[in-house]
C-alpha cells in the first residue's frame, strides 16, 4: 500500500460509535464546519453578492466537478455538478434517448435503485411517444440487450446486496447492440477504483453524500464522454447551462462543455463543504481503497457467519462481484438494527429484511470491523432486538 489508511482522524466521528453507513451518508470530514462557517459568515454575510466574483463562487461547480472527474477516471472539464441525483439521472436519460431517436426501449434491472426507475417512468410519459422501460432481473440484463434498446441505464452497485455489475462486459454488450449506457455510480465513486472515460461508457451520474462525505443534500454530479458533448441536448435548459448565463440572451444557447448538464443557481454552501471533503481524497490511491474495503468485508463476513448462524449473507460472497457493502439478511432485521445502533453499531435497514453494512477504509480499521462483529453477536444471541423499542419503523430506515 502506498497511502496510510485509516484516515480517522480527519473526520469527526463521535469516539464510541463504530460507523458502518458511510455508503449512506458519509460522515462529517474535518474542516467542513469551519469551511460551512467561512462561506456564510464570510463570504456572504461580508462580501455579500460581491462574492459571485470575490469568492470564487461562480467557478466552484466546474472546480468541484473536476475534483470528481479524478476519482472516477474522468478527464477535466467532462463533470458538471448540482441537483440532485434524481435529476442527474433524468437528463442523462433524456439526452441519451435523442441520441437513439428510431428506438424505444430504455433497459434497467428490477434491482435498480427505486428514484432511478420512476425517473425513467416519469420522462417515458413526459414524452409519450411509446417508450417501454424494461426491467429484467440483474443477472438478466446481459441477455436482455438487443437492437431494440435504446438506453442501457444501471446502477453499477446494487444500493441493497451490493452486487456489482460489470460495467467492461455490460458496455461493450451495448454498443454492440447500438445502445447507449447510463451508469449511476451513486455507491461507486469513492468505493471503487474506475475508469469511466476507459469504460467508453456516454454518461455516468453520481451522488456526493455517499462515499465522497458531501453532506446531507450535497450536489450531485454527471459524467457526459467528451466526444458527445457538443451535440447533446439538455433536456433542462436552465441559464447556468448556457453558454454566456449573463448575456441574458432571449434563447438558450448550450455551454460548449459539460457545463450544459448544469441548470440553475449552484448551492454555494453545500458545493464549498463538499469541495473540503475531498480534499480527504489527496494522495489517496482507489485502487488501494478498494484492497482495502475487500478486506474489511470479506473480514465481516467471516466473522459474522461464525458469531450469528440465524443471519443469511444476501451479498455476493465473491468480493469481485460486490460493491464496498455487506448485507445480510435476518427476519426481525429492522429491529437488530435498531438495536445494534444503540450499541454503538451504525448500520442500516432496507426492506424487505436486509441489514447493511457499508465498509469505508478511510476511518474503518479491522479493530472496528470485529468489535462490530461481537456487537451483532451479542444482539442476535441475546435477543436484545426483541424489545418494543426498537419495533417502530421510523421515516427513514
Ligand atoms: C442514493 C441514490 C439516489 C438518491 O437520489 P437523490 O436524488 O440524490 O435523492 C439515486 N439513485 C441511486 C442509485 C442511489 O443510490
Amino acid at each position: 500500500m502506498t497511502t496510510s489508511l485509516p484516515k480517522r482522524a480527519l473526520f469527526d466521528i463521535p469516539e464510541d460509535i463504530i460507523y458502518l453507513d458511510g455508503n449512506s451518508l458519509g460522515p462529517l470530514p474535518k474542516g467542513a464546519a469551519a469551511r460551512a462557517n467561512q462561506v456564510i459568515t464570510e463570504e456572504w454575510g461580508g462580501q455579500l453578492i460581491r462574492a459571485w466574483n470575490s469568492a470564487g463562487w461562480m467557478a466552484l461547480p466546474t472546480k468541484v466537478g473536476d475534483r470528481i472527474a479524478h476519482l472516477i477516471g474522468a478527464p477535466d472539464g467532462s463533470v458538471a455538478t448540482g441537483d440532485t441525483l434524481s435529476i442527474k439521472v433524468y437528463q442523462a436519460l433524456a439526452a441519451a434517448l435523442k441520441m437513439r431517436p428510431d428506438r424505444r426501449v430504455i433497459l434497467s434491472d428490477d434491482g435498480n435503485f427505486p428514484t432511478d426507475l420512476y425517473m425513467a417512468e416519469g420522462l417515458i410519459k413526459t414524452i409519450d411517444k411509446g417508450y417501454e422501460l424494461r426491467t429484467p432481473a440483474p443477472g438478466d440484463v446481459l441477455a436482455a440487450i438487443d437492437t431494440d434498446v435504446a438506453v442501457v441505464m444501471l446502477t453499477h452497485v446494487d444500493y441493497r446486496t451490493g452486487r456489482l455489475h460489470d460495467m467492461e462486459t455490460i458496455t461493450r454488450a451495448a454498443h454492440a447492440a447500438g445502445a447507449v449506457i447510463i451508469w449511476d455510480l451513486a455507491h461507486s465513486a469513492g468505493a471503487l477504483a474506475l475508469d469511466i472515460a476507459g469504460s467508453n461508457a456516454e454518461f455516468a451520474v453520481g451522488c456526493t453524500y455517499k462515499y465522497l462525505n458531501g453532506g446531507p443534500g450535497a450536489p450531485a454530479f454527471i459524467y457526459a464522454r467528451p466526444d458527445l458533448t457538443l451535440d447533446l441536448e439538455p433536456a433542462l435548459a436552465g441559464w447556468l447551462g448556457h453558454d454566456a448565463p449573463f448575456a441574458m440572451e432571449r434563447h438558450y444557447r448550450p455551454a460548449m462543455s459539460a457545463e450544459r448538464l448544469r441548470v440553475g443557481t449552484p448551492s454555494v454552501v453545500q458545493l464549498s463543504i463538499l469541495d473540503t471533503a475531498l480534499d480527504v481524497w489527496d494522495g489517496v490511491d482507489m485502487n488501494d481503497i478498494r484492497a482495502a474495503s475487500i478486506a474489511l468485508s470479506d473480514l465481516f463476513i467471516t466473522e459474522v457467519e461464525a458469531r450469528c448462524p440465524d443471519l443469511a449473507l444476501a451479498s455476493p460472497r465473491d468480493a469481485q462481484a460486490r460493491g464496498s457493502q455487506v448485507s445480510f439478511g435476518f427476519e426481525h432485521g429492522y429491529a437488530a438494527m435498531q438495536a445494534l445502533i444503540d450499541h454503538g453499531v451504525i448500520g442500516d435497514f432496507r426492506q424487505p429484511n436486509i441489514m447493511r453494512f457499508g465498509f469505508t477504509p478511510l476511518y474503518i480499521d479491522r479493530g472496528d470491523v470485529v468489535r462490530a462483529a461481537e456487537i451483532l453477536e451479542t444482539v442476535i444471541r441475546d435477543r436484545l432486538w426483541d424489545d418494543p423499542k426498537y419495533q417502530t419503523m421510523s421515516r427513514v430506515t
